[in-house]
């Protein structure tokens, strides 16, 4: 497929006029046929002479779980449905790991938009036709990675997959098919450093020059970032994509944030506390509306992403809005202890500090009406002695966190393919006899 010519440079002024073109067009096509959007837009009028974003910013504002219940209650695909089942070609899920897994279907044009987001990360990355793109991932119902690795062979790359084998597996095809890029989640990006280096292959000689990860904030942060770079000898970036909406962002040369792809998308800002919403920058909760996923979209879908938008000109030229810092966190993440607010993320910055600390998990524990902030952690052999209290003054004096930190067997934490879980119940793992 040729690639179209995108808006990523464009004067503002350009970008607004295209969003709001491409928003009329896609409400006026899914307001006539779509029950669940239409049912939300009831009683909501398109006043004489308002623009589509005007009329937009009436629609009241759609969550995941109402996606849930609406499948729940007309199963299996919901009424977020704009055409006849026919015309749709992809079906993915959720991995539904609190209930039942949502299906999401794409049509052709739909998927097409998906390759169109996905062409920019690629971009942003540097990565060019000719490039060999691993895809460290299952290939299962979970949309992940499948549109980074199709979309990998519309620019001219070998498309890689690393479906169906273990870490050992995927390392020695690494080596074998001379791969230049490698997508997978920060985590695993890691753990696959871990297992090279056990097999007795250095994972900096294997030639990859690019990283794109994605599923967790992690080449966001930055200790995190500078591990993955230091293992790999590669250039980490950050991409954010979700399974409701889409590929909405993407790191560039600059590293200044996260673009967001506003070509495709329309970014807003939920102030959770006043529960107003805005088109500005600053910190709230992402709320996200797709432009070119008619079949099933998503109008003003709270992310439950907590983010810090920014406009101000990045140094690589583009000017899409970026995201300070990626994803800072869930909504539902915070974690608040004796008075203190914090992400996972600022945790993780100052674990990953460390390199003898292999991985770690949280986990928030309630004795005697207080909240305790416990951080289980695997060690290197050979690390340092002081290595428990040396974390534990670091999180207290930059996070003002007073932490218990325990030490548990190699192997024991999370390091899935997909979203590790890093807020974990304690009592799941094993501890140290
Ligand atoms: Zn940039």
């Amino acid at each position: 497929m040729k690639e179209k010519p995108s808006l990523e440079h464009s004067e503002r002024a350009v970008i607004e006029a295209a969003q709001e073109r491409k928003l009329g067009e896609m409400l006026r096509e899914v307001l006539a046929h779509n029950p669940f959007y239409r049912q939300k837009r009831r009683g909501i009028s398109w006043s004489k002479g308002d623009s589509s974003l005007d009329y937009l910013a009436k629609v009241p504002l759609t969550t995941k779980a109402e996606f849930v219940s609406d499948q729940s209650q007309h199963p299996p695909y919901g009424t977020n449905l704009t055409y006849r089942l026919e015309r749709y070609r992809r079906l993915h899920q959720t991995s539904g790991t609190t209930g039942r897994p949502l299906c999401w279907l794409d049509d052709e044009a739909s998927w097409d938009t998906w390759m169109e987001c996905w062409q920019a990360v690629y971009r942003g990355a540097g990565v060019q036709a000719g490039d060999r793109v691993f895809v460290a991932f299952s290939f299962g119902p979970f949309i992940g990675f499948w549109t980074a690795f199709e979309a990998a062979q519309r620019m001219g790359c070998l498309a890689i997959s690393g479906g169906g084998q273990t870490s050992q597996q995927r390392i020695a095809n690494l080596r074998d098919h001379s791969a230049t890029v490698l997508v997978c989640t920060p985590t695993y990006a890691l753990r696959l450093a871990e297992e090279g280096l056990a097999m007795g292959v250095d994972p900096r000689q294997l030639g990859i020059r690019t990283g794109i990860h994605a599923g967790e904030p992690g080449a966001s942060i930055p200790a995190t970032r500078q591990r993955i770079q230091e293992a790999w000898g590669a250039e980490p970036f950050d991409h954010v994509g979700m399974t409701e909406v889409g590929a909405v962002g993407f790191d560039c040369e600059a590293h200044n944030g996260v673009h967001l792809n506003e070509e495709h998308f329309i970014f807003e800002i939920l102030d959770r506390e006043t529960g107003s919403v805005r088109s500005g920058d600053g910190r709230g909760e992402l709320v996200v509306t797709n432009l070119g996923r008619w079949g099933m979209p998503a109008i003003r879908l709270r992310t439950g992403d907590v983010v810090d938008l920014d406009r101000s000109p990045c140094p690589c030229g583009r000017t899409f809005a970026r995201i300070k810092g990626g994803i800072l966190g869930r909504v539902d993440d915070m974690i608040i202890v004796r008075g203190v607010n914090v992400y996972p993320s600022a945790i993780e910055n100052i674990v990953r500090e460390r390199p003898e600390v292999l991985e770690f998990a949280i986990s928030v524990e309630s004795q005697r009406q207080m909240r305790e902030l416990k951080l289980m952690i695997e060690l290197s052999d050979g690390a340092p002695a002081d290595t428990c209290e040396s974390l534990q003054k670091a999180l207290q004096l930059r996070l003002n966190l007073r932490t218990s930190i325990e030490v548990v067997p190699r192997g024991t934490l999370p390091r899935g393919e997909f979203k590790t879980k890093r807020i974990v119940d304690a009592g799941s793992f094993p501890t140290r006899p």
